[in-house]
């Protein structure tokens, strides 16, 4: 058996790994110079979004040997629409860093592989299919399974960040649900450390979004963030990523192509989470072709997932600044305790019914962003 692994990031590596550790080297071809050569910026694993798996990071140690070090816990989600503020507390996830910082994520993995990755590699995939036996695709996009007609785009987004210096908790990670920023998105605030944060809008390419300013959406951002913080933020590096493609495949496995990571749709459309699937997507596909089970089935869980989280998604897209504040206000009181309990509950389950009663508040409602 030949494997070559196409893409050195979370999903591609976590292959990597887990073929290693069953005696199979693969070859791994990245097409930039290093790996997470790109910008920098904090990502977070949250508890209550790989129910009922309650710690991403314990769980891979323990299961897979594969050792990630965040560079802080979370402990506070803050959340703020236009009016409301609620404070959600208890062990809630993770942040780590991405991009291009000897910390980062895909580096920490690096340094647990041992197989040689080729970096600036031109390969093709009808090239690799020449050479080795069995493909994983793990370029962190669906363009190769949109071309071999296996995936379904559901939607693209648009983003743009910041890193920013200030005064920050490194324990508290904020988010907010203004259309006013954000129109049918969300924006963050993820703490890197106690002097730096990683800022982020990010909202759908609809037709109704097409015109919009990213730059004004994202100043009128960068004002609230402050206004929030009641501090001055010193912005030290940007970026902006147009068409980040949100879809699924059909089949995660197409011959002795596995389809894994973003390749395979691991990204929730909900909020655009993806690192615990990715990784998951990438062990799964290892565990196959070690023979320890079928991918395919394997997979069969995340898949489901990312049906309910697209349904999310189209639920909150309905949700105007009126109920984003009904919705902040309720997950400020119980509602925002029952979320904790995260080994009982389906998350999609509870946010679905709570959204139902708001959205139905004034019907339908069409006009989605308050854009001025
Ligand atoms: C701004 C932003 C914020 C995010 N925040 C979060 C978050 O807070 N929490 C969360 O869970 N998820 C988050 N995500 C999603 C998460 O980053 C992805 O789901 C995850 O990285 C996908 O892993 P992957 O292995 O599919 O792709 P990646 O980790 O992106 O790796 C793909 C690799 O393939 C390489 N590659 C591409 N094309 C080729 C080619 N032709 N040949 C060889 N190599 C190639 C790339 O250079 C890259 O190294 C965020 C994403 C973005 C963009």
């Amino acid at each position: 058996m030949k494997v070559a692994i196409m893409g050195a990031g979370l999903s591609g590596l976590a292959c990597g790994i887990i073929l290693e550790q069953n005696g199979i080297h693969p070859t791994i071809v990245e097409n930039r110079r290093d790996v997470d050569d790109r910008f920098v910026n904090g990502e977070i694993f949250l508890n209550a979004l790989s129910a009922p798996i309650n710690d991403s990071i314990a769980y891979f140690a323990e299961n897979y040997n594969i050792y990630l070090q965040p560079v802080g816990n979370i402990k506070e989600l803050i959340i703020y629409s236009e009016n409301e503020k609620a404070s959600i507390k208890g062990d809630l996830g993770f942040n780590v860093i991405r991009g291009r910082r000897n910390d980062s994520l895909c580096h920490q993995m690096k340094k647990q592989l041992k197989s040689k990755i080729i970096y600036n590699a031109e390969h093709t995939y009808e090239e690799l299919l020449k050479e080795y036996t069995h493909i994983v695709l793990a370029t962190g996009d669906g363009a190769y399974s949109e071309r071999l007609g296996n995936y379904k785009r559901d939607l693209t987004v648009s983003l743009k960040g910041a890193i920013v210096e200030g005064r920050f908790d490194p324990y508290t990670t904020i988010a907010w649900l203004d259309n006013t920023f954000a129109p049918m998105g969300y924006s963050y605030l993820i703490p890197m450390s106690n002097t730096e944060a990683n800022i982020v809008i990010a909202y759908p390419d609809y037709p109704q979004n097409n015109q919009l300013d990213i730059n004004l959406l994202f100043e009128r951002f960068f004002q609230r963030v402050q206004d929030n913080l009641q501090q001055t933020l010193k912005i030290v590096d940007d970026f902006q990523i147009t068409n980040y493609i949100i879809g699924s495949c059909d089949k995660p496995r197409i011959g002795n192509t596995f389809f894994v990571g973003n390749c395979f749709g691991s990204i929730m459309p909900f909020l655009g989470f993806g690192q615990h699937t990715a990784i998951l997507s990438g062990v799964y596909a290892a565990y196959d072709l070690c023979g320890k089970g079928t991918y395919e089935e394997l997979i069969k869980t995340l898949d489901h997932s990312y049906k309910n989280s697209l349904a999310l998604r189209r639920s909150m897209e309905k949700l105007n600044n009126q109920k984003f504040d009904v919705l902040v206000k309720s997950l400020n009181g119980s509602v925002g305790k029952i979320l904790l309990d995260y080994n009982k509950i389906d998350y999609l389950k509870i946010i679905g019914n709570l959204l139902k009663p708001i959205i139905s508040v004034t019907g339908n409602d069409q006009t989605h962003n308050n854009l001025p």
